[in-house]
């Protein structure tokens, strides 16, 4: 199955939250993995399940990283805020780069989430649920 990663900085919560409405019928055909908070806040306001990991701060980008690095991810939705400093900046460079090394499609703005959630929609034959 379609594993996806949904995180999102505390400023974006709101775009996950519209862009998992949104599309919650594709996404609701996807393994769904999220850090803490982002993962709660779209189980809370969607039907979708979301495998919930550490809140980012505290290394859920790490374990997300993790699972890129066991080829476990097929696409990460990651609305970044970059108008605020982050605690984990390294984390956040760390999980970037290792969705580079082993070319995982990662989405850091909502438009960006659109295209990603839309290619993958089509490559398991349910872009009807666009
Ligand atoms: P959160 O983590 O979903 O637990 O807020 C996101 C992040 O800051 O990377």
């Amino acid at each position: 199955m379609t594993r996806v990663a949904l995180i999102a900085h505390d400023e974006k919560k709101p775009d996950i939250i519209d862009l998992a409405q949104e599309y919650e019928a594709v996404l609701s055909t996807f393994d769904l993995v999220g850090t803490g908070t982002t993962g709660k806040r779209i189980t809370e306001e969607t039907d979708l399940h979301v495998n919930r990991k550490k809140s980012g701060p505290i290394g859920g980008d790490t374990q997300i990283g993790a699972e890129v690095a066991d080829d476990a991810i097929d696409a990460i939705v990651f609305l970044r805020d970059p108008l605020t400093a982050q605690p984990h900046e390294p984390d956040i460079s760390a999980l970037l780069r290792i969705c580079d090394v082993h070319d995982v499609p990662l989405a850091t703005t909502r438009t960006a989430a659109e295209y990603v959630l839309e290619g993958l929609a089509r490559d398991t034959g349910n872009a009807d649920l666009l």
